[in-house]
């Protein structure tokens, strides 16, 4: 293997563990994210207690209702009961059974709305829970999948890591902190290869000379123009 090759591979090797490394911290992120999840539980949540606040409507209007036809019936035994004989009494309650009359079906309206609403309101809240078995059945799918994945990148790192390892073994020290200085100044590519005579990092035609040179493989040859190890295929 000569020296460029071998830092070639070293860099393929540093892209693949820094690509690795940008996806472990995209995971951290995506499973701290339950974002989606929350707001679904909070509208279920929402859906219940507007439930909850027309079953209790829908209670209050019976209640009413009811209470109503007792009066009703009450005002009606007084008035047939024979023990009202005063004339001008017998009106009074007449009249008085006839508006309570009239309210009693203002009263069964407003019972057959609050059984409509409540009724659509347990058709929502049924939706919303529909919605969040949904979600939360997507939710664990995904943090299972992020889970695995980051136990893969982690194992295929170690190995990434060994081969490095073993890579960078026998490649003399200065040549190391030349190509770690390259990556880190040039956008994570110390080493460019040459093609069609030109280096493929900055397009620059190399002259006869440097082509010559990059060519040899126990020496490192630099780019003229962007400083980066050539490398020859
Ligand atoms: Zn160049």
């Amino acid at each position: 293997m000569s020296q460029p090759f071998k830092l070639f591979r070293l860099q393929q090797i540093d892209n693949q563990l820094d690509q690795m490394h940008a996806r472990l911290r995209e995971i951290a992120v995506l499973l701290q994210d339950d974002a989606s999840l929350k707001s679904t539980k909070d509208e279920t949540q929402k859906a219940e207690h507007q439930l909850t606040d027309m079953r209790k409507a829908l209670r209050r209007a019976e209640d009413e209702l009811q209470t109503l036809r007792i009066k009703i019936e009450q005002t009606e035994s007084t008035l047939y009961g024979g023990k009202v004989r005063n004339p001008k009494e017998l009106q009074d309650l007449q009249n008085e059974a006839i508006a309570l009359k009239k309210y009693r079906s203002i009263l069964e309206d407003r019972l057959l709305e609050a059984m409509l609403s409540e009724e659509e309101a347990a058709a929502e809240y049924n939706q919303a829970l529909t919605r969040l078995e949904i979600e939360q059945a997507r939710y664990n799918g995904f943090q299972i999948a992020l889970h695995d994945e980051q136990a893969k990148i982690n194992k295929d790192m170690v190995n990434s890591e060994e081969e490095k390892r073993v890579t960078a073994n026998g490649i003399p020290i200065e040549d190391l902190n030349l190509y770690n200085q390259l990556r880190s100044t040039r956008r994570g590519i110390a080493v460019a290869k040459v093609s069609n005579k030109a280096c493929s990092a900055c397009g620059t035609t190399l002259n006869a000379a440097l082509l010559d040179a990059a060519r040899s493989p126990n020496q490192l040859t630099r780019c003229d123009n962007c400083g980066r190890i050539l490398y020859v295929v």
